[in-house]
């Protein structure tokens, strides 16, 4: 099975054709998921047996003769934070270590409906809280690009997976920026829909005002693909938007004509951004120009605000959100004779009940999880709620009349996914603002809901991927992948495989 094409848009036709059963392909991404595990440790479970499972039922309908959807078949990872029944969801955190959900996740019982095939759940930074992969309880995730480098952050896994063909497309989440960030570190393509356009219930929560879920993959017809099957009105959650859903697979295949790309004068000449991203986004800018685009300058006076109030109003929802993990309802509790312990030191003797809970939330939590919560909780105390918190709710409606006045102007805003390429594991890790810095681009998204983008858009002299942030008003995914899909067929691009196969 080594000449298996890993590419959607070359497997999609064979299936259907039963040229390929899915169960060839699935079996094709498992080898490499037990080669490549080791090396770029993309995965936290995969469940061989189950997935060649699945891929037979599939193939077993189609061979009756059922009409099936464009994806059925396709194997597909998934970012440990989505719940499936039929394996564990650890969100990479200890606390969670043996947790099994009792229901599957909107997105995941979407993707199961239209018969895609799940491969495993995968790598991700505990609760999605970073830019790296480097703080799950399972160990860093590699950059298939550069093993010593980072894949970015929190869905590294899936951005790894896909970018070394463990799987053909995944799915990730974005609070500030986990989806565009490592797509753009891993040279592919990833998604952050509109907020409200796919449903968060079964995302176990993190920020729950800016988390949303979208696709990976490596061109910009397998994220309309996989957009096309998750996006959706969902009654399960109360934000999520009861609005059509657009023909996205067509709509990316019209022509570009008038559109207007607003350059965000702020992010392409602030400081800070590397001058080889700086020199790819100039060439992807003229390249548009070829296209007949009109290059607007945009300004947005508040962009320089968004990484304070992102890393206030973030930690604020994580602390109160992962209050649920005491040691009682969910997962890891710490022993109960070490409890019993603590509780008879000193003079006033703390509850058993206080202690069990404090130290089953020290002993599960790692250290980034446990300074958002610290953090989080300080900022919605009472003394600090108007100072911190409440400020920051001001300056978020600020930000996103940025982005309203920008979309009177332009259809989409053109500009880096990135500061920098992929930075080397261990470099910012112990460096919180250095991490945080990292979203200085991806953060104003979620606050003003949103949808965004990245795409590869050319490679640094060592041939480190560089990444091209797009962002569009409020559910104008339709015209944000046609943009996209505009300039790479513009320049002929051709998606690779790391590792090679
Ligand atoms: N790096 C950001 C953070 O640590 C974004 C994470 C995300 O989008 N899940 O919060």
């Amino acid at each position: 099975m080594n000449q298996l094409p890993p590419f959607v848009h070359e497997i999609a036709p064979k299936l259907s054709a039963r040229e390929l059963s899915s169960r060839e392909v699935t079996q094709f991404f498992i080898d490499r998921i037990e080669k490549l595990q080791p090396t770029v440790n993309a995965f936290i479970s995969w469940d061989a047996e189950l997935a060649l499972k699945t891929a037979d039922v599939i193939d077993k309908r189609r061979i009756a003769g059922e009409t099936l959807s464009p994806l059925a078949g396709m194997p597909i990872a998934i970012k440990d934070i989505l719940c499936t029944t039929d394996s564990l969801t650890t969100c990479g955190s200890r606390i969670l270590e043996n947790y099994r959900s009792p229901y599957d996740a909107h997105v995941v019982a979407k993707l199961r409906a239209a018969g895609l095939v799940i491969l495993g759940k995968t790598n991700l930074d505990e609760f999605a809280m970073g830019g790296s992969t480097e703080t799950g309880f399972k160990g860093p995730a590699y950059n298939p690009w550069d093993l010593t480098r980072t894949c970015g952050g929190s869905s590294g896994g899936s951005a790894a997976s896909v970018a070394a063909a463990m799987a053909p497309i995944a799915i990730g989440t974005d609070t500030g920026g986990s989806i565009r960030q490592p797509a753009a570190f891993c040279g592919i393509c990833g998604l952050k829909p509109t907020y409200g356009r796919v449903s968060r219930y079964g995302l176990i929560a993190y920020a729950s005002s800016l988390d949303q879920a979208g696709p990976f993959g490596h061109t910009i017809s397998d994220l309309a693909m996989q957009l096309q099957i998750i996006a959706g009105h969902d009654p399960n959650d109360s934000t999520s938007l009861n609005v059509p859903v657009d023909d996205y697979v067509s709509e990316i295949a019209k022509p570009l004509s008038g559109v207007k790309i607003g350059v965000i004068r702020e992010h392409l000449d602030g400081e800070g951004l590397d001058p080889q991203t700086r020199s790819a986004l100039v060439e992807a800018i003229d390249e548009y120009k070829r296209m007949g685009c009109e290059i607007v300058d945009i300004h947005m006076p508040h962009t320089k605000y968004s990484i304070a109030t992102y890393y206030i109003i973030a930690p604020s929802e994580a602390s109160s959100n992962l209050s649920r993990y005491d040691g009682v309802h969910f997962g890891f509790r710490a022993a109960l004779n070490q409890a019993k312990q603590l509780v008879t030191q000193g003079g006033k003797t703390p509850s058993a009940l206080i202690e069990m809970i404090s130290q089953s939330r020290s002993q599960g939590f790692g250290v980034e999880v446990r300074r958002r919560i610290m953090l989080g909780t300080y900022t919605l105390s009472a003394g600090y709620y108007d100072a911190y918190y409440k400020k920051a709710l001001r300056v978020r409606r600020l930000i996103r009349e940025d982005y309203d006045a920008a979309f009177e102007k332009v259809d989409v805003l053109l500009g880096p996914t990135t500061p920098t390429p992929p930075f080397r594991i261990g470099e910012k890790v112990n460096d919180p603002v250095q991490m945080y810095l990292e979203d200085l681009f991806t953060v104003g998204a979620n606050l003003a809901g949103i949808p965004a983008l990245s795409m590869p858009v050319g490679t640094t002299l060592s041939g480190l991927p560089i990444g091209m942030q797009l962002q569009g008003a409020p559910l104008s995914e339709s015209k944000l992948l046609r943009v996209a899909n505009a300039y790479h067929r513009a320049i002929e691009y051709r998606p690779k495989i790391a590792l090679a196969i």
